[in-house]
C-alpha cells in the first residue's frame, strides 16, 4: 500500500473518531502534533470538500418546503461540519472564521459548508412572514459571514419577532410529532367533521320532512312560502323540539336556509333517484326483465310516459314477480322512433342491460309497430272534451256513456277538423273518431297463453262484424238515431267535392252509407290489422309459456323439440343449452302427474336445468298487460292537479315515486335520508 494513502485513511478514522467525541479545535490541535504541517492542510481540504457534499446541510433546505420527517430530523438533530473542518479556508484572508465552538453555545446556530456561513436553523425550516417589508437576511435567507460583529449580531438575530416566531412553530411542530399535540389539518378536519355532522342532522330533518309529504301525497308547496305546506311543516317540528333545525333557523345564513324551491327540487329529485337506483339494482340482479310502458297527457298537456319493469325477484327465498315503476319519461314527439328513442335512452341512462330485455308490452302497441296509436291519439284528444279516467276502467266507462251521449256533436266536430283541420289535426281528429266506437279490454291475471287465445277469439269476432258490416252497421245506427231525434239533428253526409285527390271518396247513397263506409269499415279494418300484427300467427315468443309442464303434457315430443328450435331462434344466445334441456325436461314431467304448479313454483325444480330456468323466468316476467303502469297515472292524477301543473318532469318523478313506494319509503327511510345527503353533498354548497 503506498504510505501516503495508509496515512490517509489513518487520518480519516483519526479525525472520524474526534469527530465523533465532539472535542473542540483545541483538543484537535493537540492530538496533530504528529503529521507534518503540509499533510495537515491537504487532509483538511479533504475534510472541506467531505463536508461539503452531506444531504443534510442547512444551506440546501433554503426557501424550500421540506417533508416533516426531515424536517424533524434536522430539529432533533442538526447537521454540522465536524471540528476538524477548517472553518478558515471559507472565509478571505485576514477575516476572523468562524469558531466551531459557537455551534455548541447556540442550539439554533448551524453551518453551511456550501454556502460557507453560519444560519438559524428555525428560521431556515419554518421561515417567519416577511415583517413591514423588511428584507430576511442574514441567518435566514443568507449566509452571516461577518464574524467580527458576531456576538452583538447574534443576539440582535435571537430576540428579533422573526425568530420569536420561527422557534414557536419548531415547539409546536416537535411537539405534534411527538404526539403529544393534534396537527392543524387533524384539527381541520376535525373542526369539518363537526360541521359536517351538524349539516347532516339539518338536512336529516328536512329530507325527512319532504319524505314525509312525497310519501302522503302532499303538496309542499302553498300559494306564498309563508303558507307553504313544507315550511310550515319545518316549523312544526320545531315547535315539536328539534334543536337542530331550530338552531339552522337561527343562524343559517340567507344563501343556506335550505328551503328554496331550488334546494326543494333537488331533494326532491335526489330522493327519487335513490329510490329508483334501489328498484334498479334489484332488476340488474335479476335474470331477465320486460319493459311496460303507456302514455297518458297530464293536466298540462304534457305526454308523460310511464315506464314500469316487470321482473322476478327473491323476497326471502321466496320467488316474486315484481312490476315497479321507475319513472315518467315526458314525451315532445309522439311517432314510434322518437318514443323508442326515448325509451332506450332511459333504459341506458338507468343503467340496465338491454340484453336482459326479454319482453315488452305498450298500450297501444301500434305506435311501436310504426304505426300511429288509436288509443295514444284518443287520449290526446280526450281530456280536452270531457275529463276520462285513464286509470280506472269503471270511471272511464262513465266518461265514455256521458261522451256517447253527446256523441254527434263531437263526430261533428271531429269531422269539421278531420276536414278543416291541417295535416295533424286531421289524422288525430280521424283516429279519434275511430277509437270511440268501440272498446276492448283485456283482463288483467291472464298469461299470455290464454290471453293470445282471447285475441285469437276476438279477431274472428270482428273479421265476423266486418263480413256483415251492413247488418252490424244498422244495429249501431238503432241506438244513434234514436240520439239523433231526442237532440233534433239530422244526420247528413259531410260536403264531398267531385274532384278529390287526396283522400277517398266513395260515393254513397247516404249519410249512414257514408259513415258505413268512412268509419265503421275502416275502423274495423284497422283494429283487425292492428290484432294481427300484435299478435301474428308465427308467435313462437308466446310458447315459451309452453316449458310450464300443464301445456307440457298436452303435447308430442316431437311438437315440443320443434318448439324448443323455435325457442333457440328467437331467444338465441340467451337460452344457448335449451334444446339438450328440454328433453330432460319433457321426460321429467312425462311420468309427473302434480303439473298445476304456479309458474314460479317451478324454479325450485330447475337448478341443473339453466336454460329452462331461464324459460321459466322470461315466461314469468313477459307482460301479458299493462294494467300496473295504469296505476302509476292515478298517482300522476293526485300529483299533477291543476293548482300544480307546472312540476318539471325531475320533480315530478321525485315525488311519484315517494307515493307509489309509500311503504317500501317508509321502512326504509333512514337509509334513503343518508343516501340522499351523501348525493346531495357532491356538489360544493355553503350551509
Ligand atoms: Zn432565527
Amino acid at each position: 500500500m503506498n504510505p501516503a494513502k495508509r496515512k490517509h485513511t489513518f487520518m480519516d478514522k483519526f479525525v472520524c473518531k474526534i469527530s465523533k467525541n465532539d472535542d473542540d479545535r483545541s483538543t484537535i490541535d493537540q492530538n496533530m502534533s504528529t503529521p507534518t504541517l503540509t499533510s495537515l492542510d491537504t487532509k483538511c481540504e479533504d475534510i472541506n470538500q467531505k463536508q461539503a457534499n452531506n444531504t443534510h446541510d442547512i444551506g440546501l433546505f433554503l426557501g424550500k418546503s421540506v417533508n416533516n420527517t426531515l424536517k424533524y430530523e434536522m430539529l432533533m438533530s442538526p447537521w454540522n461540519p465536524c471540528s476538524a473542518y477548517n472553518f478558515k479556508a471559507d472565509i478571505g484572508v485576514g477575516k476572523r472564521p468562524f469558531l466551531f465552538s459557537w455551534l455548541k453555545q447556540y442550539d439554533w446556530l448551524c453551518y453551511s459548508p456550501i454556502l460557507k456561513g453560519a444560519f438559524c436553523k428555525f428560521c431556515v425550516l419554518f421561515e417567519p412572514p416577511v415583517d413591514k417589508g423588511r428584507v430576511q437576511g442574514a441567518f435566514i435567507k443568507t449566509a452571516f459571514i461577518k464574524y467580527k460583529h458576531f456576538q452583538a449580531q447574534l443576539k440582535i438575530h435571537s430576540k428579533c419577532s422573526r425568530h420569536i416566531f420561527s422557534v414557536q412553530s419548531a415547539k409546536e411542530f416537535i411537539a405534534i410529532m411527538d404526539g403529544k399535540k393534534i396537527n392543524v389539518h387533524q384539527m381541520l378536519n376535525c373542526s369539518i367533521k363537526n360541521v359536517i355532522e351538524s349539516n347532516n342532522r339539518k338536512l336529516h330533518s328536512i329530507i325527512s320532512s319532504i319524505i314525509f309529504l312525497g310519501v302522503h301525497g302532499i303538496p309542499l308547496r302553498g300559494k306564498t312560502d309563508d303558507t307553504a305546506i313544507f315550511n310550515n311543516l319545518l316549523h312544526f317540528r320545531v315547535e315539536c323540539g328539534d334543536a337542530i333545525l331550530n338552531d339552522h333557523f337561527k343562524n343559517s345564513a340567507k344563501n343556506a336556509s335550505y328551503m328554496s324551491h331550488r334546494i326543494q327540487n333537488e331533494l326532491i329529485s335526489t330522493i327519487g333517484s335513490v329510490i329508483c337506483n334501489m328498484i334498479l339494482k334489484r332488476v340488474n340482479e335479476a335474470e331477465c326483465y320486460s319493459l311496460l310502458a303507456d302514455e297518458t297527457m297530464d293536466i298540462a298537456g304534457i305526454e308523460q310516459l310511464s315506464i314500469c319493469l316487470k321482473y322476478v325477484t327473491y323476497e326471502n327465498n321466496q320467488a316474486v314477480i315484481k312490476e315497479d315503476f321507475v319513472g315518467f319519461i315526458s314525451l315532445e314527439k309522439l311517432d314510434s322512433e322518437s318514443i323508442s328513442n326515448k325509451i332506450i335512452s332511459n333504459l341506458q341512462e338507468w343503467g340496465l342491460d338491454l340484453n336482459k330485455l326479454v319482453g315488452q308490452g305498450y298500450d297501444g302497441a301500434s305506435t311501436m309497430a310504426g304505426h300511429v296509436s288509436e288509443s295514444l291519439l284518443c287520449r290526446i284528444v280526450a281530456p280536452s272534451l270531457t275529463k276520462l279516467c285513464v286509470t280506472r276502467w269503471s270511471d272511464s266507462h262513465k266518461a265514455i256513456r256521458k261522451y256517447y251521449e253527446n256523441f254527434l256533436l263531437i263526430v261533428e266536430a271531429l269531422e269539421y277538423l278531420k276536414l278543416n283541420g291541417n295535416k295533424d289535426t286531421s289524422l288525430k281528429a280521424t283516429c279519434h273518431l275511430n277509437s270511440v266506437t268501440t272498446s276492448q279490454f283485456i283482463g288483467v291475471n291472464c298469461d299470455l297463453f290464454s290471453a293470445n287465445k282471447h285475441i285469437k277469439d276476438l279477431i274472428k269476432y270482428i273479421s265476423d262484424d266486418r263480413a256483415n258490416n251492413e247488418e252490424m252497421f244498422l244495429i249501431l245506427m238503432k241506438d244513434i238515431n234514436m240520439y239523433l231525434n231526442e237532440l233534433g239533428i239530422t244526420l247528413m253526409t259531410p260536403r264531398v267535392s267531385s274532384k278529390q285527390t287526396l283522400r277517398n271518396n266513395p260515393p254513397s247513397s247516404g249519410p249512414e252509407d257514408y259513415y258505413r263506409k268512412f268509419i265503421y269499415i275502416p275502423y274495423l279494418d284497422s283494429l283487425i290489422t292492428s290484432l294481427n300484427e300484435r299478435f301474428p300467427e308465427d308467435n313462437s315468443k308466446y310458447e315459451i309459456i309452453s316449458v310450464h309442464p300443464k301445456y307440457l303434457k298436452q303435447i308430442k315430443k316431437e311438437e315440443f323439440i320443434i318448439q324448443l328450435k323455435f325457442l333457440k331462434l328467437f331467444y338465441g344466445e340467451f337460452i344457448e343449452n335449451i334444446e339438450e334441456e328440454g328433453l330432460v325436461w319433457y321426460n321429467m314431467w312425462k311420468e309427473n302427474n302434480e303439473t298445476n304448479m304456479d309458474f314460479l313454483k317451478l324454479l325450485d325444480e330447475v337448478t341443473f336445468l339453466p336454460s329452462i330456468k331461464k324459460c321459466i323466468l322470461i315466461a314469468a316476467t313477459l307482460p301479458s298487460t299493462t294494467c300496473s303502469v295504469e296505476r302509476s297515472f292515478s298517482s300522476l292524477i293526485r300529483l299533477k292537479t291543476w293548482l300544480r301543473s307546472t312540476v318539471i318532469e325531475n320533480r315530478l318523478n321525485g315525488l311519484a315515486l315517494m307515493n307509489i313506494y309509500k311503504t317500501y319509503v317508509q321502512i326504509q327511510k333512514s337509509h334513503i335520508i343518508d343516501e340522499t345527503i351523501k348525493l346531495f353533498a357532491m356538489e360544493p354548497r355553503c350551509m
